[in-house]
């Protein structure tokens, strides 16, 4: 397999301005807890980036995130997830699952982790809401991913205690721990949303 077969079987990766390295999305009309939060005031996905502004609403770019969505039950899935992901993180080895859209099923987070093992020279994270698909904490999990369980409700003042790490979005600049927004809306040296002993970050709500 070739980078051009491997793209055009996943539908290829991202490359944020923000992050340090490459990313991957799904469509966010595809998230299955997400579509529920954002009809609701107050709810982390109140207002989503990525489903309501931005590139994301252009036709060719959702053509891309269907094309990416049904090429989950491809079984060259993982092979070209792991010559993409190896390809595009040598320079920068840090790597960001789900940009936009989130697990679909405990068979996708499987193969997101099948693609983690295969790359252990990456350091990855992914954030989500699905809470129902994660494993019990300790079993299973790579040890060069980090999942980020993420907060449902803006200010929410009590993250799940189950789940060893968070994240939650603050309508209060004093309570912001990732400092993006002080540096360009970059996250430059900050490696915290892959850092282990980062136990929870907290974004503004934008
Ligand atoms: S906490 Fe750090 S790594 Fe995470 S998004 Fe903010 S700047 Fe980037």
């Amino acid at each position: 397999m070739n980078l051009k077969e491997a793209k055009a079987i996943t539908g290829g990766l991202s490359n944020p301005g923000k992050m340090p390295g490459f990313a991957y999305n799904l469509p966010t009309w595809a998230c299955i807890t997400g579509t529920k939060l954002r009809d609701v005031e107050g709810s982390t996905c109140s207002g989503c980036y990525a489903h309501e502004r931005g590139r994301y609403r252009f036709p060719n770019v959702k053509e891309a995130l269907n094309r990416r969505l049904n090429s989950l039950t491809d079984p060259r899935w993982i092979k070209a997830m792991t010559l993409l992901v190896s390809h595009y993180s040598v320079k920068v080895p840090f790597f960001r699952w789900h940009d936009a859209g989130d697990i679909q099923s405990v068979d996708h987070l499987k193969k997101i982790f099948e693609v983690c093992d295969a790359t252990q020279q990456v350091e990855h994270w992914i954030p989500t809401r699905e809470s129902k698909f994660l494993p019990l904490p300790g079993s299973s999990i790579p040890k060069n991913l980090k999942i980020a369980l993420s907060d449902h409700m803006n200010d929410q003042k009590t993250p799940p205690s189950w789940w060893p790490h968070t994240s939650g979005v603050s309508t209060d600049p004093d309570s912001v721990t990732c400092p993006a927004s002080t540096q360009g809306n970059q996250c430059k040296n900050c490696r915290k949303c892959w850092d282990k002993s980062v136990k929870r970050v907290i974004y503004p709500k934008h």
